[in-house]
């Protein structure tokens, strides 16, 4: 049996950017039907990401969805850097008055689908998209199939690709291969830990054997990384060998231990997909891009491509023009440009490349002095971190 659905907005993932934009798109009258293949359960257990820039959380808070990021969100204002022996701390609010906020991806995707809920349109869970059709006519479709086995078409005005860095809906926009695209010789050995934080605020550790990162998601829960080959196997290290690494990069702040309940390897990426809009389906978050986590970017430059699209949106089904459709790859790429420049300057400086040579590492210290005994340069990095300003004002 097939189900048929006809809505004004097609979006295809159940991630923060889907669920952001059915969010904004209702606010203004728009309807739309969000499907996801996996179950609610599933995609509100999933860790990802951890750090929600200032603008992000003020438009979660300022668009109604939720403002328990200010509320359960651990507030820092500023991160350590170490390396060569040292210790120096970027002050975000002395420099630039901001902070970030450390409210785990999961708990932002409790509060998105919970405003579905409330507005009584929740997403489609378990829906698996098979394909994106008819792109370049004024009725796009998402045909797939549901859990029961049962095949749907939803039929739109306008088609949203956002299902993640693996889309589908980016075939018919970009092609399967097309993109700019980048793969980094090392990846991140992660650790989930049930332990209460061992530092006030996140630490970024360059040293010989690499990068580490002492993250967190909550008072109780520990993320924790070090560098690795992206390749590695994750069971060829004991929980002795992860801790002596992880233990290595942060000399001076004794880590607090505890289970390590979930352990991953990740690998590195950039890419830009090479169009971001084919007729009437549009490409946003993952699925338009991939940045390194390094600079934590990707949730909150996802929330970017929401706003723009959002505004296209609107002035499209409000005058039926098209004006802001055409502008929105430009407006997109202005910042997704600049957060790969920031994403891949900060794996850069932070980590060292297996074939690194004597010179390579020297001048990799030399560059972290620079930035951090400058100003200037703490600010550029603490800019860049906390977020900046999203371009699309008329989101709401
Ligand atoms: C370890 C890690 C740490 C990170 N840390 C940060 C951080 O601190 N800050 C930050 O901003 N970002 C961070 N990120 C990146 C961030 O998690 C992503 O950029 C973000 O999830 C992108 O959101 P999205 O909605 O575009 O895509 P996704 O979150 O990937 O959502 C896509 C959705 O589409 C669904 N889907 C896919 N294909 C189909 C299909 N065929 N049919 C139906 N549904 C489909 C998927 O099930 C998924 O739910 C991190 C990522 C990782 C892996």
């Amino acid at each position: 049996m097939n189900t048929t659905i006809r809505t004004q907005v097609g979006i295809l993932g159940a991630g923060p950017a889907g669920l952001l934009l059915a969010h904004l798109l209702q606010k203004a009258g728009i309807d739309s039907v969000v499907i996801d293949s996996r179950s609610r359960a599933d995609i509100e257990g999933t860790v990802r990401a951890g750090i929600v820039e200032s603008p992000a959380a003020a438009v979660l808070a300022k668009s109604g969805v939720s403002d328990r990021i200010y509320t359960d969100g651990m507030k820092h204002d500023g991160v350590e850097f170490h390396f060569d022996g040292g210790r120096h701390r970027i002050d975000f609010n002395a420099l630039i008055g901001k902070s970030v906020y450390l409210y785990p991806q999961h708990e932002v995707l409790r509060d998105l689908i919970a405003a579905r809920i409330r507005d009584g349109v929740p997403p489609l869970f378990e829906h698996k998209a098979d394909a994106v059709l008819d792109a370049e006519s004024s009725c796009p479709r998402i045909v797939g199939t549901d859990a029961a086995g049962q095949t749907f078409d939803i039929t739109a005005d306008i088609v949203v690709g956002a299902d993640g860095s693996g889309s589908i809906a980016r075939i018919p926009v970009s092609g399967s291969r097309g993109g700019y695209f980048r793969e980094y010789p090392f990846g991140w050995y992660g650790i989930l830990v049930e332990a209460p934080p061992s530092a006030p605020e996140l630490i970024y550790s360059r040293g010989d054997d690499g990068f580490v990162l002492i993250s967190t998601r909550d008072k109780k829960v520990q993320r924790m990384y070090f560098q690795c080959d992206p390749s590695m196997d994750v069971n060829s290290v004991s929980d002795d060998q992860i801790w002596d690494r992880l233990q290595a990069g942060v000399a001076g702040i004794e880590l607090k231990r505890g289970p390590i309940f979930k352990k991953d390897v990740l690998r590195f990426r950039s890419f830009v997909a090479g169009e971001l809009r084919k007729g009437r389906v549009f490409l946003i978050g993952d699925a338009a891009h991939t940045v390194p986590p390094t600079g934590a970017k990707g949730m909150n430059l996802a929330f970017s491509d929401v706003l723009w699209i959002n505004q296209a949106l609107r002035s499209f089904f409000a005058s039926g023009s098209e004006r802001l459709l055409d502008a929105y790859p430009h407006n997109a790429l202005d910042r997704i440009w600049r957060a790969q420049n920031y994403s891949y300057w900060m794996t850069s400086m932070l980590h060292v490349a297996p074939d690194a040579s004597e010179f390579d590492k020297k001048r990799s210290l030399g560059e972290l002095y620079s930035v951090t005994t400058s100003r200037y340069g703490q600010q550029y990095l603490a800019e860049g971190y906390v977020g900046w300003e999203y371009g699309a004002d008329d989101w709401m």
